[in-house]
């Protein structure tokens, strides 16, 4: 398909036969259209990599690449176990939420980030604790970002555990979600001033 055509269809979608096609529109109609998960208004954080947030508008509207999908559409494969730790079979809320590896992260993360998501039920309500904790915007927005980058790392460990045979302990992780994590804010936030040892310690004081 050619942008052209993309922008036309795109258009069309939104209504707009006038030819002012603007990117407030579009953005209007993603935001109207694609953005709302159930009850769950995804926050369409711009220092996340687009392609980060196109894996947690997924995961919330549980069309992930896992076992119950896949065999849900007619591919065999050989187990449904979750390849984490290899007592239940995966699924969105297991892997992310409930497995022992997913729960070790996120104690980590949770005294880390000052927010306590290490007994959450499941992936709806993480995402609900995490986007309805107090604090201020900036506090808001970085827990946000942290939240998405750890779901980002635990679905990154699940794959190259599965597909490469490469395993990472949780302490592992936790060190590669907060490099992770501070790469995205420095590269977003033109008047950042955190250093790394703040962040290390506190990231949501580090930030102010
Ligand atoms: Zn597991």
């Amino acid at each position: 398909m050619t942008p052209m055509f993309c922008i036309a269809k795109l258009e069309l979608i939104i209504g707009d036969f006038s030819g002012d096609f603007t990117t407030e529109s579009c953005r209007k109609w993603l935001d109207d259209n694609l953005l709302q998960v159930s009850d769950v208004e995804v926050n369409w954080l711009s220092w996340v990599p687009l392609t980060v947030r196109c894996f947690i508008l997924r995961l919330l509207q549980h069309r992930l690449p896992l076992a119950p999908a896949l065999r849900a559409r007619g591919v065999d494969i050989p187990s449904g176990r979750c390849p984490l730790c290899l007592l239940e079979d995966e699924n969105e809320d297991h892997t992310f939420v409930k497995c022992p590896v997913a729960k070790g992260v996120w104690c980590k993360i949770s005294k880390w980030m000052n927010l306590n998501v290490s007994n959450i039920p499941s992936i709806m309500d993480l995402s609900n604790c995490i986007n309805g904790a107090q604090g201020s915007r900036m506090a808001k927005r970085t827990r946000t970002l942290i939240g998405y980058c750890t779901c980002w790392m635990i679905w990154l460990t699940r794959n190259r555990w599965l597909f490469a045979n490469t395993r990472a302990s949780v302490e592992k992780m936790v060190e590669e979600i907060k490099i992770l994590a501070y790469s995205w804010m420095d590269a977003r936030r033109t008047k950042w001033h955190c250093t790394w040892e703040e962040w290390v310690l506190n990231p949501i004081t580090g930030v102010g």
